[in-house]
């Protein structure tokens, strides 16, 4: 596999990063991953966007243009031949030569941005998204700024642990009794016909597939409520889901071992996953 790190293409073993490299001392640092099609980029526009609202709220400078960015991103594709399957992009305040709680002069340090490819076959005819997820319910424990895509992913690779043991696969996080989000996705109710999700704040991250989604939800007549909403009130719906870049949409069908409906997907997730992956393959560049 060939990656990109700091303006060369390298392959994986030959690319190496500094040990004072402040990703790796103090996940100062963010990323991005934006999935690919049939070889083509979902949604790389959004994927820029947050991306320089990452760094802009971390007082951190981009290494590199958007232009150029896209550039990566194509050549990565093209030379690990990936058909399905996404782009990790992850840029760290770089490697002053010693370590210091105080931001290095960035004039002196350049942050290090790495790229590399994961190809999944089958990415969209996952077989998941036939049977829907179970998901457990944890208390929300991160930090304040959970709309900030930073690599601090502690807690939500426990979060997911725990749910591995609770015989699970995920877990949504509530705060107060609400649900924020899941570990690496956002999450959603259905009642009826109404979309119901948490309203975008600091509290969570500003999905790129979310906003695709409630955007197509809303151009099928489909109603959405952007409003808090309780576990106890999840585990009431008629269904759920969750939506994040490397699985589209995918529905919910247990949460904390409460069977949603009939136990099986519904008739408004796979739908909305149906459409999401229509247009987001329409509009793949
Ligand atoms: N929330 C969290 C905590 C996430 O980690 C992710 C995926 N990185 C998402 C939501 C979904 O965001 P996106 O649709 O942009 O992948």
């Amino acid at each position: 596999r060939t990656v990109y790190l700091n303006g060369e293409y390298l392959p994986e073993n030959e690319a190496s990063v500094s040990i004072f490299d402040r990703g790796f001392l103090m996940a100062d640092g963010v990323y991005e991953v934006t999935s690919v099609l049939g070889g083509k980029l979902i949604d790389f526009d959004g994927h820029a966007v947050r991306l320089q609202r990452s760094l802009d709220e971390l007082d951190m400078r981009s290494p590199i243009s958007k232009e150029d960015l896209l550039e990566v991103h194509r050549e990565l594709v093209r030379v690990n031949e990936i058909d399905e399957g996404m782009i990790y992009l992850q840029i760290t305040r770089g490697a002053p030569g010693d370590r210091d709680f105080v931001f290095p002069d960035p004039e002196t340090t350049t942050p290090t941005i790495v790229l590399f490819t994961q190809s999944k076959p089958g990415l969209a005819d996952n077989p998941a998204a036939l049977k829907g997820m179970k998901v457990i319910s944890i208390e929300d424990i991160r930090w304040g700024r959970r709309d900030i895509k930073t690599v601090q992913l502690l807690y939500p690779s426990m979060g997911k642990m725990m749910a591995k043991k609770a015989g699970a696969d995920d877990a949504w996080m509530t705060e107060d009794g609400f649900v924020t989000e899941g570990t690496s996705n956002n999450a959603y109710i259905v009642k009826g016909n109404r979309i119901i999700t948490r309203g975008l704040s600091n509290d969570i991250l500003h999905g790129i597939t979310r906003a695709a989604v409630l955007r197509f939800a809303q151009e099928a007549q489909m109603e959405v409520e952007e409003r808090n909403f309780t576990i106890e009130e999840a585990k009431d719906a008629d269904e759920a889901f969750v939506t994040s870049a490397s699985t589209f949409v995918m529905p919910v069908v247990e949460i904390d071992g409460v069977s949603l409906g009939e136990g099986v997907p519904g008739r408004v997730a796979p739908r909305l996953r149906e459409i999401y992956l229509e247009e987001s393959r329409k509009a793949a560049i």
